[in-house]
């Protein structure tokens, strides 16, 4: 443990991704990036994946840098797609490694049929190229960056508002995994389930709703958000005797416009993330 002095000026960002999912620094470059900006702690939580970990961790250590597990995994509820951050579980359980299964099948599925679409409008996209974008999760992100470096797009956003965003043109729901079934995962791994992003969401009624599951936290500063914008999310968590987290949700030059650090956490409440044992 660190010396008071060093605990008034610690921060960590428990949020973001690496080239395990849609970032585009590899585990290694976030954990140096971490270092060089000042962050004494961080989760990295890619989409559906817990690839970056153990190695991530034996690197952190040599780096003096407290790295706790953690994973965004993609839900629904209704209909609604419902982020969740897991923290601080046994990234080694067997429930853990079966769920990022079923994601990657999942998105495989989805993934060539949103390409199938897209050949519909003109854009060829061969499945292989997608492929040799990551040896883990991949997303729409990825289908966005070639189509852009296909000059289909000017950019990833176009991409996002015209065809691949929820809705739109070229969008496949595919597969739903349920928020219950996610939730009692986190927990068989003894994990502490976050609800991401709450700013994101349509209604403070829908996050409350949400809420009635049982999650541990709640992401209350969130990327470039104001004080004013968290402050409610804040106060919820209070009200609901949630932990209180917050990350930037950094994912490198596919989100140029957030920075990692852009939010943290202070050790105060770091501390029961890092204290907690899966
Ligand atoms: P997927 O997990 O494949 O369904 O893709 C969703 C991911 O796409 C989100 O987690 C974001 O990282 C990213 N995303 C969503 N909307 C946009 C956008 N407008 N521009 C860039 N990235 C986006
Ligand atoms: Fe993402
Ligand atoms: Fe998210
Ligand atoms: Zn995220």
């Amino acid at each position: 443990m660190k010396s008071e002095s060093s605990l008034k000026h610690f921060k960590a960002d428990l949020h973001c991704h690496s080239t395990c999912s849609d970032g585009t620094c590899t585990p290694f470059e976030i954990l140096d990036l971490a270092k060089k900006i000042g962050l004494r702690g961080l989760s990295i939580t890619d989409h559906d994946s817990v690839l970056a970990y153990p190695a991530a961790l034996e690197k952190a250590k040599e780096l003096d840098l407290y790295l706790i597990p953690g994973v965004e995994f993609s839900s629904h509820h209704k209909n609604q797609s419902v982020h969740i951050l897991a923290y601080s579980f046994d990234y080694t359980h067997p429930a853990i490694h079966a769920l990022c299964e079923k994601h990657k099948r999942r998105r495989l599925d989805r993934n060539l049929k949103i390409l199938d679409k897209l050949k519909t409008v003109g854009f060829l996209i061969d499945p292989e190229e997608l492929l040799a974008l990551s040896f883990a999760t991949l997303g729409r992100p990825h289908i966005a960056y070639l189509m852009m470096q296909k000059k289909y797009v000017p950019d990833i956003a176009t991409a996002f508002k015209l065809y691949l965003g929820d809705g739109k043109k070229c969008y496949v729901a595919g597969d739903q995994i349920s928020l219950e079934e996610t939730l009692a995962t986190i927990k068989t791994a003894n994990g502490l389930a976050v609800l991401a992003h709450p700013h994101l969401y349509n209604s403070y009624k829908t996050v409350k709703k949400l809420l009635e599951f049982s999650f541990d936290g709640l992401e209350c500063s969130y990327a470039n958000m104001t004080l004013e914008q968290n402050q409610p999310w804040i106060e919820l968590a209070k009200e609901k005797n949630l932990m209180i987290t917050g990350g930037s949700d950094f994912h490198g030059d596919v989100k140029p416009t957030i920075q990692l650090g852009a939010t943290s956490i202070p050790w105060e409440l770091f501390v029961p993330l890092l204290t907690h044992h899966s």
